[in-house]
């Protein structure tokens, strides 16, 4: 799950971490009255920024400094309401706008295939990491914490050092070690800060300082570990939320669009995969994976096949549905529910096996749906029948 920038700095302020303070505005005139104080406390600017779950926002225009509260209002004007590859900005973070002296980059990631927590930093900050890796491999320093013993200090001091920010050693070791708290408290899958940013500031007494703080945060969560913590759930922005994904989530079905034409219906996640690969060996391309979950009942199955049928690419569908909680008939029975409800007409081929198949058979056959014996007799004549319609 992603979350949103200001979202994801509050879980890295609770850890302890340094991030300049900030609020969320959702009209024009909200941040104006944000600004005003923000000014008044002494700021010569401030910062403007879309909250949309995606990268590049600041190339895009959604991030904008003004000097006064008219200015942030015009400011939040333009951004509010604005497209970011394809997002609607329907909020704004604003904040004292900070003087940069230099960006840098540093992010946590779960290196599944090391298995461990895998910590990249670069000098070259602000910039998207893809386009570094690409251009300036040398220029990105890595290093994996031990998953027991964890970050050490000296990995940290190593990491701060390689980034060329052994001036604020000390700070940058608390910033690595804090990234990997983060992702552990929350059980993250990414913490990313970019840029994070050695900033000036003057003090009361007028003296200045540089402080390496986090101007940007990007963090998205284990979906399959968010159960563990019920109260991260509230992060979810469900404006930004595909209305599938949380329909699906709702009825319990695991469902990802994909971008072929074959819509697969099965039981099991490891039965889904296989599903999708024997579609793809029998030269087709499946649109969708979605797994309806043990021991579905007729209603779920009819819910699915509503979803399947929501993606207009769909012209052909094919049920794989091997028995053992989930009982056969009721599979049948929602595949006939569906049918009797369905929008538009699409080629069906099922394949039933296992607890009650025979009545899923019977059920089936009354209702002159098209059945197949085997995996791979199904899946060719979907892929026929998928190669008819879009002819
Ligand atoms: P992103 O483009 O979505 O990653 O958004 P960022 O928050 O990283 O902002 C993009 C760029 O805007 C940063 O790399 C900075 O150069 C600039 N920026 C962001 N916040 C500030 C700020 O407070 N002061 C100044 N001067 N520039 C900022
Ligand atoms: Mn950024």
């Amino acid at each position: 799950m992603k979350i949103q920038e200001a979202d994801a700095k509050g879980l890295l302020l609770a850890q302890g971490l340094p991030v300049p303070g900030w609020s969320v505005a959702r009209t024009p005139a909200e941040v104006r009255s944000a600004a005003e104080s923000i000014l008044a406390d002494g700021a010569g600017r401030v910062v403007i920024k879309a909250q949309v779950l995606v990268g590049g926002r600041g190339k895009a225009g959604g991030v904008k400094l003004a000097g006064s509260a008219a200015e942030a209002e015009a400011v939040a004007s333009a951004i509010l309401g604005m497209s970011i590859k394809g997002i609607t900005v329907r909020k704004v973070l604003v904040a004292a706008a900070a003087d940069i002296v230099k960006e840098y980059y540093l992010s946590a990631v779960l290196d599944r295939a090391a298995r461990r927590i895998l910590l990249m930093g670069s000098a070259e900050g602000g910039v998207e990491i893809e386009q570094v890796a690409a251009e300036r491999p040398d220029a990105i320093v890595t290093i994996h914490a031990h998953p027991h013993l964890g970050l050490g200090d000296w990995q940290a001091r190593q990491l701060a050092f390689r980034m060329g920010l052994g001036g604020h050693l000390r700070a940058a070791v608390g910033i690595a070690r804090g990234l990997v708290r983060t992702m552990l408290a929350y059980d993250a899958d990414l913490v990313e800060i970019n840029p994070l940013a050695i900033i000036r500031e003057t003090s009361a007494d007028g003296t200045v300082v540089e402080r390496l703080v986090c101007l940007d945060a990007k963090v998205t969560l284990d979906d399959s570990a968010l159960p563990r913590h019920p109260e991260l759930e509230a992060l979810r922005d469900l404006d930004e939320e595909d209305p599938a994904d949380a329909e699906a989530r709702e009825a319990g079905i695991s469902f990802i669009r994909l971008n072929g034409t074959i819509g697969c219906m099965v039981n099991g996640a490891g039965l889904a995969m296989t599903t999708m690969d024997l579609v793809k060996r029998a030269g087709g391309e499946p649109a969708n994976f979605l797994d309806i979950g043990g021991g579905a009942k007729s209603d779920r199955v009819a819910e699915a096949m509503r979803m399947i049928l929501s993606d207009p690419k769909v012209n052909a569908i094919l049920v794989n549905i091997f028995g053992g909680i989930t009982r056969g008939d009721e599979v049948a029975r929602g595949l006939i529910d569906a049918r009797a409800q369905q929008l538009r007409d699409v080629p069906m081929v099922v394949r039933i096996v296992g607890t009650n198949a025979t009545e899923a058979a019977e059920l089936l056959r009354a209702a002159r749906f098209e059945t197949a014996a085997t995996l791979d007799e199904a899946a060719a004549r979907a892929v026929a029948a998928a190669r008819t319609a879009g002819a």
